[in-house]
């Protein structure tokens, strides 16, 4: 096998890395204990079959090395949308649960949590309640065949039921509900008496934390974790975490153990090897550490990684300053160049976006397009006032003028190439037809622009996180190689596969942290063996 850069691997012997290529084919075998120091980087002889730095698995730490152990039946590994839920449900189901968190704080990127098969939808904008039929065609389709549709189904289905036993089991919690994209609901989250500093689902999650510690839960804040254990069996029973002083604990689970640690994004060689486009482009997520170690962790006990290229949650910028990015208006590059049909789905508008010259663009509207944004239905719908418009144009991300040539010289493409693709375009909008990259007619009756001011947004992409996953069942039990299941290990949210395919499908707003809620309560459920019963 053709030896890459990636041959020098941190903490990993020679019989490790040998290891790490048997795992390779489904049967890592069980970490020993280290004799020596586990930090030594050691040099792998050119002839491994060694490719990627997490390939090997580290030997584990010495007991010396051990400052403290812990024993539990559940520990959870990261708190962001994923593990509180999964900690509570937990602990409120009579578990006695540790979990481990890398920051010092729990953190998770967004907190918009959309869900599914809500109770009594009809009240909040779904008269006809939801129609599953083109919901389920239609996360499945966005995934081009290569997902769980089990794992999927159990999602939808559970994802409602999961955020109202939240609700119902959080003292003061008030839930309420907002249409998105016309066929689910986001949530929107107050807890009386609970001041937060997090956004939507992370006012539970904070909530949540608070709980736990005051409850007789364990939370080890600054301690990732860094292995996992297995026993002769090869079941996972427990977890290694490294402290702050660099010294490490130990928990051992009598149950399992619930894989939460979120994506890939920060670690630049899982990018390389699952998403390369990504490199380079800015990350919105507030906070680092998604350094993928659910993958590291998982791959050393012989899990299977979802076998796609990674799915990226690819956006435009996410600071309020994009407000009108999901309105199918004309779209051109920074040379002027319109490139794509404006009305695809707003991840396919992304990636579009990604391939043309810096990964921008801009959006050119007349001071009429706002009146058609009600017609709209589609993810990202902006605010229908002028207000927001003016704001963009404020804040520097949006430009105004009087004509079409001035606003071409304000964002700095030539005049008479913008004039042109902006004539055409109405040519296009009068005769009701796009004959370049028909828009539907539906969108394109709205988005002519003939009467100044005339105003131009810019976008930009970026990351909001890029998931590699572990391949999970539909009860979130992990999978190895083989698909045979690896006892006592779970995964949820963004550590855990086989849900989204190739891309995430940003059309249905806000299910990348409704299913990472549910994936967490679920692997739960799975441990105490009533996945198919309610909540
Ligand atoms: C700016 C932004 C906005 C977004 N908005 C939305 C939105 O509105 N709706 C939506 O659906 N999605 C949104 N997303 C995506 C969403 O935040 C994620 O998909 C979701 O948080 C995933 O949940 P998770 O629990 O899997 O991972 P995270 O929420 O990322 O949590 C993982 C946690 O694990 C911790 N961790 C990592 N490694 C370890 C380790 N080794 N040991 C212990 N702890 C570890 C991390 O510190 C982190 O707190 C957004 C993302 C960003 C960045």
């Amino acid at each position: 096998m053709d030896l890459t850069r990636r041959n020098f691997l941190k903490g990993a012997g020679m019989a490790a890395g040998a290891a790490a290529v048997a795992g390779l084919a489904g049967c890592a075998p069980e970490a020993q204990p280290a004799t020596s120091d586990a930090e030594t980087p050691t040099e792998l002889s050119s002839t491994s079959d060694v490719r990627w730095s997490w390939d090997a698995a580290p030997e584990l730490p010495a007991d010396d090395q051990i400052s403290e152990t812990y024993d539990c039946d559940i520990c959870v590994v990261g708190l962001g949308a994923a593990g509180p839920g999964a900690m509570y449900y937990a602990m409120k189901n009579g578990k006695k649960v540790v979990a481990l968190q890398k920051l010092e704080t729990m953190h998770n990127g967004g907190g918009g949590c959309g869900v599914f098969n809500t109770s009594d939808p009809e009240k909040y904008g779904l008269p006809e309640g939801y129609d599953f039929q083109t919901i389920m065609q239609g996360l499945v389709d966005a995934t081009c065949g290569k997902t769980n549709h089990a794992l999927i189904r159990r999602m939808v289905f559970k994802s409602g039921p999961a955020v109202e036993w939240l609700r119902d089991n959080i003292p003061g919690a008030n839930l309420d509900y907002v249409l998105l994209s016309g066929d689910h609901f986001g949530t929107a989250w107050a807890i009386d008496g609970w001041e937060s500093t997090k956004d939507g689902i992370g006012i539970v999650g904070d909530w949540i934390c608070n709980w736990a510690q005051e409850n007789g839960g364990t939370i080890l804040y600054e301690t990732p974790a860094t292995q996992l254990i297995k026993d002769d069996s090869g079941a996972v029973t427990g977890v290694i975490g490294q402290t702050a002083d660099g010294s490490y604990v130990r928990v051992n689970t009598t149950d399992g153990v619930i894989l939460c640690t979120g994506d890939i994004c920060d670690n630049e060689e899982m990018l390389e090897r699952w998403f390369p486009e990504a490199i380079g482009l800015p990350h919105f997520n507030a906070r680092d550490g998604l350094d993928g170690d659910a993958v590291k962790m998982g791959t050393w006990v012989g899990a299977a990684i979802e076998p796609v290229a990674a799915n990226c949650q690819l956006h435009l910028d996410v600071a309020g300053n994009a407000q009108f990015k999901g309105v199918p208006w004309l779209t051109v590059n920074n040379k002027g160049e319109r490139f794509m049909n404006e009305g695809q789905w707003f991840e396919f508008v992304t990636n579009s976006i990604l391939h043309q010259p810096n990964h921008e663009c801009y959006q050119i509207i007349d001071s009429h397009l706002l009146e058609g944004i009600p017609a709209y239905n589609r993810a990202f719908m902006p605010p229908d006032n002028m207000e927001a418009v003016e704001g963009m144009v404020a804040e520097g991300t949006g430009f105004k003028a009087d004509s079409i040539e001035e606003l071409a010289q304000q964002i700095g493409i030539d005049p008479s190439q913008l004039k042109a693709v902006v004539d055409r375009f109405n040519g296009f909008v009068d005769q009701g037809a796009d004959e370049d990259y028909f828009l539907d007619p539906k969108y394109l009756k709205y988005a002519g622009i003939k009467e100044g001011p005339f105003y131009a947004f810019h976008y930009t992409n970026g990351i909001n996180c890029v998931d590699a996953g572990l391949l999970v069942d539909d009860q979130m039990r992990v999978l190895a190689e083989d698909g045979q299941v690896i006892p006592g290990l779970w995964a949820a949210g963004n550590a855990s596969g086989g849900m989204f395919g190739p891309d995430y499908p940003a059309r249905y707003l806000g299910f990348s942290v409704g299913r990472s809620v549910t994936g967490g309560m679920v692997a739960v459920q799975s441990i105490l063996g009533t996945v198919d019963e309610d909540f």
